[in-house]
């Protein structure tokens, strides 16, 4: 054999990189199901579904081709369990002169696979993703010199260079962000009818690998019941198409909105579809441009979108390969609480917290406000340890792979790089959540309270917050202003504030013990 191609879970594209030049005669592909990446983090049962099933489904792909493959199952007799110890399997039974792969998305998995390649003398060739706007060189060129990584003026060039949204030298309507236009709540009555998302009722590969994931990973956290994701490229293509003719309209404008029991909302819900290259940013990129070139969809809520995939998504890859490894021990906070019980379970009285844990256990989903501005802003006001955090974004969600996880909860959601990604802490009381929601309404805590018994626990930690890191936060000018709120809370008022947050942090609030213990 002259090459073996590496492809790993979260590269199903028959066209990468990895492909250029493949030769049925002389080359095979190779693919594993390895237990050690459902272990490694507690990984839910759907995102192991999800990766699983699009694996085999992608393996019809290949085999279709005619393109030589060597695929282990999960549940093949003899699995060695983690990629690494599979491909030293492997590598000795099929005695290729040369691996090769695409950049994976995560730096553990690449020196895994280094190793491998190093112990058996083989050349590795690792190959540039072009499932992304921009390398990682170009990006690590954007970030020399540079104190700070903002995206904003990453996202302005990618604009220019790739030539989206742009009236020549200028963008289109003027101006670069149309964020003011995209935070609106819904009103009173709702959101009202919102069209439903794309569903895919598992085929018979789908339904196998469920049955497989439950059995083998009984005790993992979430549910298997409603697993109704894209698993295909055909069927990441049709989610597409809907969401760019059904929600795109009105993406911008409810981008920030959370509403009880609607996961769903305007979002896109395409995320795992492009992490695990079913699509290709590109295509969603122009998709949605097209749809405002053609009147069918507003400029705010286009520019909006394209922010998320042309600015965000790129930005925080570059971040990652350019701050990894060290980035992952990275604790500026110095935080120190464990995780709640309860983040597995969804077992607590905060229905804010409840209704975005159950979707996630549910559905492997959250929107991007539930994740930044419930889930993560609870763990980081509560001063959990980032590593634990990290573990469980990881884990729960059915987009979850490293590059794109860890920058957005340690750095973005959790401060936990001091500023490389963010310029202060997102730090909000409850009142934030009030008025981007109606949860606060049905819940037994009042946002307007810091202390006592109805206190609700984001107001409370949000000042205990500000206490804690007082002093580092008076070296930072954006927080002047939450700081000189604070300077106004009477002593005896700070104190009541620090009781209830010890409280809160010894597990006597918030918890819904009867629940936790069924769950
Ligand atoms: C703590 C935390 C953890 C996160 N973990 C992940 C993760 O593991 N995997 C993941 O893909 N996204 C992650 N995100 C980013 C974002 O929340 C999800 O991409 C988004 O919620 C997915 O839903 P959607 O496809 O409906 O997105 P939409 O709201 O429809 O946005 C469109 C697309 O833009 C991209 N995007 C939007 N925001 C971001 C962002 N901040 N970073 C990177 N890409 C972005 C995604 O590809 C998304 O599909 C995380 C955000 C936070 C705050
Ligand atoms: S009162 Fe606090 S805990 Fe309850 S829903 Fe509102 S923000 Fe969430």
């Amino acid at each position: 054999m002259r090459d073996l191609i590496i492809v790993l879970g979260d590269q199903l594209d028959p066209d990468a990189a990895a492909f250029d030049g493949f030769d049925a005669d002389l080359d095979a592909a190779w693919m594993t199901e390895a237990a050690e990446e459902s272990t490694h983090v507690w990984s839910s049962k759907s995102r192991t579904v999800m990766f699983l099933s699009a694996m085999r489904h992608f393996a019809q792909v290949l085999r279709a081709q005619g393109r030589p493959l060597h695929y282990t199952r999960l549940d093949a007799p003899g699995n060695a369990g983690s990629l690494a110890a599979q491909l030293q399997m492997d590598i000795l039974r099929l005695k290729p002169a040369r691996l090769v792969m695409t950049t994976p998305g995560d730096w553990r998995v690449l020196q895994a696979i280094k190793a491998v390649a190093q112990a058996n003398g083989l050349p590795l060739d690792i190959r540039e993703d072009r499932h992304f706007f921009s390398s990682i060189g170009e990006f690590a060129a954007h970030a020399k010199g540079r104190k700070s990584l903002r995206m904003e003026y990453f996202y302005r060039e990618q604009r220019k260079r790739h030539e989206v949204l742009m009236d020549r030298d200028e963008p289109v309507g003027g101006q670069w962000n149309f964020d003011v236009e995209n935070r609106e709540a819904f009103g009173a009555a709702g959101p009202g009818a919102v069209p439903g998302r794309a569903v895919f009722s598992p085929d018979a590969v789908t339904r196998e690998v469920i049955a497989l994931v439950d059995a083998r990973f009984a005790q993992h956290p979430g549910s298997l019941e409603r697993f109704a994701w894209p698993v295909t490229r055909a069927q990441a293509l049709q989610s597409l198409q809907a969401f760019v003719q059904e929600r795109l309209p009105l993406f911008g404008r409810y981008q920030d909105a959370m509403w009880p029991d609607e996961p769903w909302l305007y979002h896109s819900h395409l995320s795992a579809a492009l992490n695990l290259k079913l699509l290709n940013p590109r295509e969603v990129v122009a998709a949605a441009e097209a749809a405002y070139r053609s009147g069918q969809a507003p400029l705010a809520s286009v520019e909006g979108f394209v922010r998320q995939i042309l600015g965000w998504r790129e930005y925080v890859r570059g971040v990652y390969w350019t701050k990894m490894p060290d980035y992952l021990e990275r604790n500026a906070l110095e935080a120190q609480q464990d995780l709640p019980a309860w983040f597995w379970t969804g077992a607590t009285e905060m229905i804010c917290l409840r209704d975005a844990l159950r979707q996630t256990l549910e559905h492997g989903y959250a929107n991007h406000i539930q994740r930044l501005m419930v889930t993560g802003l609870y763990a980081l006001m509560l001063g959990v340890q980032p590593r634990q955090v990290h573990a469980w974004y990881l884990a729960v969600y059915v987009d979850a792979v490293e590059w794109v996880e860890l920058p957005n909860t340690l750095g973005m959601s959790q401060y936990a790089d001091g500023g490389v990604m963010g310029s202060k802490p997102y730090i909000a009381t409850g009142k934030y959540i009030q008025r981007m929601s109606p949860y606060c309404k049905g819940c037994r805590y009042d946002p307007a309270q810091s202390s006592g018994e109805v206190a609700c626990p984001f107001t409370t930690l949000y000042w205990d917050f500000l206490m804690r890191h007082e002093a580092a936060l008076a070296r930072n000018p954006r927080m002047a202003l939450q700081l000189k709120n604070l300077a106004r809370l009477t002593d005896a008022k700070k104190q009541a504030i620090l009781e209830r947050a010890s409280a809160i942090r010894r597990g006597e609030v918030g918890v819904d013990a009867e629940v936790h213990r069924h769950a």
